[in-house]
This record gives C-alpha cells, sequence and structure tokens, in this order.
C-alpha cells in the first residue's frame, strides 16, 4: 500500500478533527475512522463515514421514539430474528462509506453490485499511477482442471519466474507508453513543449486491468451483507475475496451484534434444497443415502457433501 506523505497527512488532520454528535457512534470502528487498510500490494479500503450502530436497526424494526434499546439479549434476539427470516428492510436503516483503491479487474466483478452508490476516480482527468498488482508467489496459482473458474495448486520454478517477469515487464512497459503518449510524466509535467499528447481519456486505453483503481463505495448494510456473502466466500477469486474479508472486520467493530448473526446465519450457514432436507431426514433416520438414491445431481451432491464435512 504506497501511501504518499501528503495522502498520510490528510488522513492525520481528518483523525485529529474532533467532532461532537447526538447521533449513535461505533466506538471500535472510531478507532479506525479514516485509516487505511491494506489489501494485497497497493490496495486498500478505508472507512469515510457511517451511519447507525445495533440499536438502530432494533429502533427501525419497532418503529420507536427512543433509542430502541431494551437490554442487549433482547436486542440480539431481535437482530437474530430479523436475520434468520430475512426481514432485511431493518438493515437498510445502517449505512456505510468506503474509500477503496483495488485493482481494475478486481473493480470489474465489484461493479455488478448494483445496489451501491459509486464514484470511480477519473482517468480521463488524472493521470493514472504507475501501480499494478503482481500475485505473491503464494498466490501464483494454476488453473484449475475441474472448475473453469478455479485455482488448483501453485505455478512454480522457473515457469513461476516467467509468468512474474511477464506479468511485471508487461506492466511497466504499458505505462512507459502510457507516460510517452501523454506526453506527461506522472506528476503531470509537460516531457516535449512541441508535441501535443495524447487526450489522458484515450491514453488510458493501453492499460492492463492489474492497475490500481480507487473509487468511494457507499452502502446499505443490506446489500452489503449480501456483498459479503458473495465475496467473502471460498467461491469467490481470492483477490475480491480479500477485500471482503477485510470489509468482515471493519462490520465486526462497526455493528457486533448484526455480525455475530450474519455469520451465524448467513456466512457460516447453509440453504438447503429440499432434496437436500429430505436425504439429511432419512440419514438420520440410519438410511445409506447416496448420490443416485437423493435425487440430486452429481454437482449437487457434491455441494452437499462439502456442506456436511
Ligand atoms: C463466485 C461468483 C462468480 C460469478 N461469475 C460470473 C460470471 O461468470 N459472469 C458474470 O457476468 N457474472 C458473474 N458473477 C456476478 C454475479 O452474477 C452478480 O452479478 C454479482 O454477484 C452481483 O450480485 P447481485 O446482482 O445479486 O448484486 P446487486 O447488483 O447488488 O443486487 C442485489 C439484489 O438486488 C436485486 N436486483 C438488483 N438489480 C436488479 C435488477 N436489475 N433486476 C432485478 N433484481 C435486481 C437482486 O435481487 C439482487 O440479488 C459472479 C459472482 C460470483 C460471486
Amino acid at each position: 500500500m504506497a501511501l504518499s506523505a501528503e495522502q498520510t497527512k490528510e488522513i492525520e488532520a481528518n483523525r485529529a478533527e474532533g467532532n461532537t454528535t447526538l447521533r449513535a457512534v461505533s466506538p471500535a470502528l472510531e478507532a479506525i475512522l479514516y485509516d487505511a487498510i491494506p489489501v494485497l500490494d497497493h490496495g486498500f479500503i478505508r472507512v469515510i463515514d457511517y451511519m447507525g450502530d445495533d440499536a438502530a436497526v432494533v429502533q427501525a424494526a419497532r418503529v420507536s421514539y427512543g433509542r430502541g434499546t431494551k437490554k442487549v439479549n433482547e436486542d440480539a434476539g431481535l437482530i437474530n430474528y430479523l436475520m434468520r427470516h430475512r426481514h432485511s428492510t431493518p438493515f437498510e436503516m445502517c449505512e456505510i462509506k468506503f474509500h477503496v483503491k483495488l485493482p481494475i479487474f478486481v473493480a470489474r466483478q465489484w461493479i455488478r453490485h448494483r445496489t451501491a452508490n459509486v464514484n470511480e476516480y477519473s482517468a480521463r482527468y488524472s493521470i493514472l499511477d504507475r501501480e499494478f498488482y503482481l500475485p505473491s508467489g503464494d498466490h501464483l496459482a494454476a488453473q484449475s482442471k475441474s472448475n473453469r473458474q478455479g485455482r488448483a495448486g501453485l505455478v512454480t520454478g522457473k515457469e513461476a519466474d516467467r509468468v512474474m517477469e511477464l506479468l511485471r515487464g508487461d506492466a511497466e512497459q504499458v505505462y512507459d507508453h502510457y507516460i510517452e503518449m501523454l506526453n506527461e510524466t506522472e506528476g503531470g509535467q509537460i516531457v516535449d513543449e512541441n508535441k501535443s499528447g495524447l487526450a489522458r481519456e484515450l491514453a488510458r486505453m493501453n492499460l492492463t486491468v492489474n492497475f490500481y483503481t480507487q473509487w468511494y463505495w457507499k452502502v446499505d448494510l443490506h446489500n452489503f451483507m449480501h456483498f459479503l456473502s458473495l465475496r467473502a466466500d471460498a467461491h469467490a477469486q481470492y483477490e475480491i475475496r480479500v477485500y471482503a474479508d477485510a470489509m468482515l472486520d471493519v462490520f465486526r467493530r462497526w455493528l457486533p451484534l448484526c455480525y455475530e448473526a450474519f455469520t451465524n446465519y448467513r456466512l457460516g450457514g447453509a440453504h438447503l434444497s429440499a432434496k437436500a432436507l429430505a436425504a439429511i431426514k432419512r440419514m438420520l433416520a440410519g438410511e445409506n443415502v447416496t448420490q443416485e438414491t437423493s435425487g440430486m445431481s452429481k454437482g449437487e451432491w457434491n455441494e452437499f457433501q462439502a456442506v456436511l464435512k
């Protein structure tokens, strides 16, 4: 994560500025507000703002006049009930805003989550930094033979060295060409006064998708949990999953009761089909159920077995 001295100073200044408010605050989240939490080699997430706490969910569910809090265990019970029964609108009452720095190929997956508000750094307006993602050796994964969307094992030895050489070399080269076409240095200084320089909005088009972009991303808690359930999941690509994992920790700090309910009923729970449920009932009754007798397809059966492990 490369924060310039100026960026670090801005964050420190924000953190030094105290505000008073009548609104609910979350002390554990305040402790890391504005701080950049590193993700991947140059990326980060930062919480910029948030609205609501666990009591806000309870308050909305009860449509109460006061804070809604009775006792912590009663609030936890209600939040658990709402989560279990997918009574989702009270969770929409809390919101969070992040500043995220991420590779473009991760951003392409992320942006598919349409129920958030996004404002991206403009490469039409500004020059992108010479910052691109390179996987570390333990994430230089080989293509899975059984899952076309997955990884299996590692690329190692000379093959790994060559892959790294290509990834680094290609990114360095396209960035050099980008700067050459712009006729500007990374800092925005004109290189050759006799050249006009290609427009920033055009020069960026040859950059590889491992270059970093940045955005502000604001989402309500209901849609945040939907994002986390898909992206903090083993099926998600590692490079987006690490962002979701970092956000899970933010969630834990922000709304401990909602986090507990989410990890219990959603993230750590499982959705079972009617056939899967019937198979479990038959197993509990002592029957030896197989894929053939379960009525499930091979794929479904494998997923079912994975849930039971
Ligand atoms: C492991 C994994 C693999 C994936 N692989 C692919 C892939 O190969 N190709 C690909 O294109 N995408 C892929 N995706 C992206 C995926 O299909 C979704 O686009 C993405 O996860 C966003 O989910 P979402 O639409 O539920 O989220 P959001 O856009 O945040 O929407 C949340 C919910 O709001 C509702 N909603 C939002 N907009 C609409 C709408 N216009 N109409 C109706 N309901 C709406 C839906 O209920 C939706 O679930 C993959 C995602 C994952 C997690």
